[in-house]
Formats: structure tokens, sequence, C-alpha cells
């Protein structure tokens, strides 16, 4: 049975704030698009992942959306939700039997209600994450356009609050898609396939599983990841320092800085990625650069360091710690390194899967004191808060 995720991340919805999409914003140390696409990504029943995207971010999509784990596909988004999905659809309608829509905007949803909403798409042709509503349901009646007072009490015990994510199987899908295409308006898709006659079936949602729409969202849900039963900080250094000599091209933070030396080493002699990556492993206990990327392992050959922080971060996550701030002195007598920071934030940032926000690198001379003052080599130390689950 080949299931695919389309995780509809198409919306404008600025309404968060920055001016940005929504689905970047940062939810405790990674962007809530980030979280949807991996959670998709770690789950055993999902065969390949479909992200679709707003047009301006699909032709230069954030690196965290490249997997080596399943196929990842990018697909561009229409205006509204539905058309979303359609295209998602298109791009792999052809091999899937299952199909799982979910949105960008419930990051929190955990493995166990996809597999359920699947399970159950599988035996009736379509399933929907719900919960029971809690609180009593009224009715409004209008008074100029607003609700104003209650028309009556709807039976609380047949309510449900659609969540996603939402399986079909391809048919139901495909007539829903078909449906939507001929102007039917609606706000999810399990909506469309009833209007098509098919049993939708209701599964157990998560409490956990919420939609992020407003700023009380977004601090529910880094209250709800940053539990304080479940998580602690921990702290990790990094030191690295390589020698200059000429005839190297001189790259730190994963960027290439123009000046008549460069790093000695057997790497790009990147000391800037290697401290990083040693501060981020020594928070989360996971060993060192040394121990992790050896240079005897023909894998890491000729690997630039970048990518190397970069799986580094990617073990982090797995192992289930967020990377909360990094802070960086790269001590060098010359190049001046301040009109390349910012870029080496952005890549050091890019390739933890963090806000650049979270990064900072300061140059320092060493007032001609020792070898690095001489200009004979370029020390770095790093230093990194990790959030770590603690069990
Ligand atoms: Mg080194």
């Amino acid at each position: 049975m080949h299931v695919t995720a389309i995780i509809a991340a198409g919306g404008r919805g600025e309404r968060l704030g920055a001016g940005r999409p929504k689905q970047l914003l940062d939810l405790a140390g990674r962007p809530i698009l980030q979280r949807s696409v991996d959670a998709f990504l770690a789950s055993p029943r999902i065969d390949e992942v479909v992200v679709v995207l707003p047009q301006d971010l699909a032709s230069a999509p954030p690196a965290y959306l490249r997997s080596d784990r399943k196929p990842l596909i990018i697909g561009v988004g229409g205006a509204r939700r539905q058309d979303s999905v359609a295209a998602g659809f298109d791009l792999v309608a052809g091999r899937s039997d299952i199909l799982v829509v979910h949105d960008a905007a419930r990051p929190l949803v955990d493995g166990d209600t996809i597999a359920r909403t699947i399970d159950a798409a599988a035996e009736s042709g379509a399933a929907v994450a719900a919960l029971p509503s809690r609180d009593t349901v009224k009715e409004a009646r209008f008074a100029d356009g607003r609700a104003w007072a209650v028309a009556r009490t709807i039976d609380r015990a047949g309510i449900y609050l659609a969540q996603t994510p939402q399986a079909f199987r391809r048919d139901v899908l495909g007539e829903a898609v078909a449906m939507g295409r001929r102007g039917v308006e609606v706000t999810d898709e399990a909506m469309l396939a009833e209007r098509a006659g098919h049993t939708v079936r209701l599964v157990e949602g998560s409490p956990r599983n919420l939609k992020i729409t407003t700023p009380e969202d977004l601090l529910m849900a880094e209250a709800l990841l940053q539990d304080a039963r479940g998580t602690e900080l921990r702290v990790g250094t990094g030191y690295d320092l390589h020698r200059l000599v000429e005839g190297r091209p001189l790259i730190l933070g994963g960027v290439t800085i123009p000046f008549e030396r460069g790093l000695a080493g057997h790497s790009d002699a990147d000391a800037v990625c290697h401290a990083v990556t040693d501060a981020v492993l020594g928070a989360c206990g996971a060993g060192d650069i040394g121990r992790l990327f050896p240079d005897t392992d023909a894998r890491w050959k000729g690997a630039r360091s970048v990518e190397l922080l970069r799986e580094a971060g990617r073990r982090v996550r797995e192992a289930g710690a967020t990377v909360v701030n990094l802070d960086v002195v790269v001590i060098a007598e010359r190049p001046k390194l301040v009109p390349h920071l910012a870029t080496m934030c952005a890549t050091v940032a890019d390739a933890l899967g963090i806000e650049v926000s979270r990064v900072g690198i300061k140059g320092k001379t060493n007032e001609g004191v020792d070898a690095a003052g001489r200009g004979e080599a370029i020390a770095v130390h790093a230093t990194a808060l990790v959030r770590v689950a603690v069990r």
C-alpha cells in the first residue's frame, strides 16, 4: 500500500506577524512547516511527502525540505487550500493508494494519529482525525451581520471538531478534487468526500494537534513542546584552530572569504563549522566531530564541513533536541570578517535548520599576541545552548 502525505502550506496567512507566512515562523527552534513535514518523514506509514507551497517559496524552498529518508516533492499551491490539495494530488495520484492531507499549521501532529487515520481510510475510503467538543455549542442569531444572541443550543454529544490529518483512498480524493474543480467551496477535503456521498470515518485526534492561527496558539504550542517536565537545557562548547597557509581558500561558516591565504587541513578546514559541530554535539552528549565523522571514513571524504554540520543538526533533532542558540567568537587578525558575518550566520542557521536570530558570530583580533595575533592561524570558540528531552 503506497501512502502519500500532502502537506498544504500554500497559504499566505501573515496574521501572526513579521509579514511572513505563518508556516515559516519559528516554533521552539524549528519553523512550523519543518515540524509538520518532519512528523510525516518520521512516520513509518508514509512512503513519500508532497509539500505544496506558494510560488515564491516553491522556487527557492528552505533547505530543510530536502530529505534523504524518503521522496519529498515540492508543488505549487493555488489561491484556496483546496486548490493546493488538488495540485498535490495531481503530482502523485498515479502511484498512491492512500493520500493523507495535512495542514502545515498543525506542527504537533503525532505518528499515532497519522496511523489511525490511514487505517480507517484504507478500510472505509475516507477518515478524519477529530475531537469531541468539550464545550457546549451555541448557534448564533445574527443582527447587523454579527453574532448577537443565542439562536439555540446544539447537543454537544454529537459534535466533533475536525483536525487534519484527513486520509482518503485515491478514488475518493480524486472525486473530491474533481468536485472542488467544478466550483464547490469547502473548508476541508472531508466535506467534499461527504458531498460525494462517501462515508468519512471519525478517528480520535489529539488535543496537542492544535492549529496555529493566532499568537496565543503559538504560545500554547511552545508550552506543549517545552514542557519543563520533559526537557532541560544543556550547554556545549567547541573549539578549533587551523593554520593559515598559502594556496588554500579561506572558508568560515560555510562562506568563502576573499583572502590571500586559507586554512590548512584534511577537509575544507572550516574552523567555524568544526567548533559549532562540537558545541551542539557536546550539549547533547552525542560525541564530537572526530568520532562522528572520522577522516578514515570514505563517506565523509571531501565533504564540505557545512554539510557535516547539517548532518550533526539532523542527529540532534533525531535525539529529540533543539538548538536554542549559538554564540561564536572567531579570532583572526586578518581579514576583516564584519562584511561576511551575516552570511556566515545565515549559512550556519540553515545547516542546523534553526532561525538565523538564534545564531551569533563575531570576529576578534588577538592584539598581535600568539599565533592568531601574528596571523599564523585562526581560532574559533563556540557555545551552544540546546534543549534536550529527558525521560
Ligand atoms: Mg578543525
